[in-house]
């Protein structure tokens, strides 16, 4: 029945010598949640992960779990469970007595261990694996082991750093969602670390984009697609349209700005004064927002462009087309409706008001 946030991280800093790896963060994370930390490499994300294991020592800031400030406790103390890329599984134990490890380490009685083992093996579809070594396992099988060891011991929290690395593309999908499934069956608050877009948008109630050391944007996956909060967490997860805006004004909850010289377009918004002052904006549009349009304009918003590359994706074509002004749109177009696209095609590109959002131009150092 915890009220408020299971773990806050308050002004988190950390110096390794003079190189600043986490820069003042501030997030906080709910009960059950599962948050992803989404970043490139060498972002801080691992050492974000550090700092609330107990691994690595805040140089300053606090974290609190539970309302309680564990920023001096040692790691063994916060009792977290913890799953990393390379697992390490203890070789020389069985499936059973991996699992039943931090349990004898915190002087759980047998028949207790015995029944807490069965249930969770279940739990990870490995209730009749107790007594194979870990060699006798696939890649997929150690790590949902792994897993049922990092948890098996009632865990006020689950921190996960790239677990899936090790994977192939398959497997690893099998496996995102199957470690979503058990996350939501036990409940447990988590917090995964990864650089892969996909399994982010997969996994997580919310993702936090880093860049730096710092958080650039906190929310739903669907937000952060549809309305990222600035150009580098709009380039970081998936394609995107960057096209410079003239000016804007707004009317009605939608910002009429220009674009390409002569061309309007309207971009819905939400609490936007009347006269918004913006010298750089970008109207950012996904590529499988975009279609192709035909005569009699259905859409709130065209332009014209000319296709000069078709890139075939299985499922879709990606074209890449320029417009009059030499503005290189990349649209995605349904593979049943390729015969549409080719080299050289003048194309009317259509998108509503709903399907674009406004950024700002700038990058952050
Ligand atoms: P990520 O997990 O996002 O790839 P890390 O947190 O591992 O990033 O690293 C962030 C930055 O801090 C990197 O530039 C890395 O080289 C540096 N770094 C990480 N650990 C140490 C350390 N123990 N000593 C010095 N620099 C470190
Ligand atoms: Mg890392």
């Amino acid at each position: 029945m915890a009220v408020g946030n299971h773990l806050s991280i308050v002004n988190a800093t950390k110096f390794y010598k003079k190189f600043k790896a986490v820069d003042d963060v501030n997030l906080t994370v709910d009960k059950g949640e599962f948050l992803t930390i989404l970043g490139p490499s060498g972002s801080g994300k691992t050492s974000l992960l550090k700092l609330i294991a107990g691994f690595e020592e805040l140089s300053s800031g606090s974290i609190l779990l539970n309302q309680q400030d564990i920023t001096k406790k040692k790691a063994y103390e916060r009792e977290i469970g913890m799953l990393f890329q390379n697992y390490a599984l203890f070789p020389h134990m069985t499936v059973f007595e991996n699992v039943a490890y931090p349990l004898h380490l915190r002087k759980v009685p047998k028949s207790e261990i015995a029944h807490k083992v069965k249930e969770i093996l279940k739990l990870v579809h490995l209730e009749d694996y107790g007594s194979r070594y870990p060699k006798q396992l696939s890649g997929g099988q150690q790590q949902r082991v792994a897993l049922a060891r990092a948890i098996v011991f009632n865990p006020p929290l689950l921190l996960l750093d790239e677990p899936l690395g090790a994977l192939d593309k398959n497997l690893r999908q099998q496996m995102q969602l199957e470690i979503k499934h058990i996350q939501e069956t036990v409940g447990i608050t988590t917090i995964s670390v990864t650089h892969d877009q996909e399994e982010a948008l997969t996994m997580s109630d919310r993702i936090c984009v880093m860049n730096h050391g710092r958080i650039e944007q906190v929310d739903s996956p669907t937000n952060l697609y549809q309305h990222p909060k600035n150009r580098f967490v709009a380039e970081f997860i998936g394609e995107i349209n960057l096209i410079p805006i003239q000016y804007v004004t707004v009317e009605n909850q939608k910002a009429i700005v220009k674009i390409l010289q002569d061309q309007m377009a309207t971009v819905v918004v939400q609490g936007w004064e009347k006269e918004k002052k913006v010298t750089s904006l970008l109207l950012a549009l996904r590529p499988e927002n975009l279609q192709v349009a035909g005569e009699q304009a259905e859409f709130e918003n065209t332009i014209h462009a000319q296709v000069y590359e078709t890139i075939y994706v299985g499922e879709a074509i990606k074209a890449k087309a320029k417009t009059m002004t030499g503005q290189v749109i990349t649209v995605k177009i349904p593979a049943t409706q390729a015969d549409t696209v080719y080299c050289g095609k003048e194309l009317l590109l259509g998108w509503n008001s709903k399907d674009a959002t406004l950024i700002p131009e700038e990058v952050s150092a």
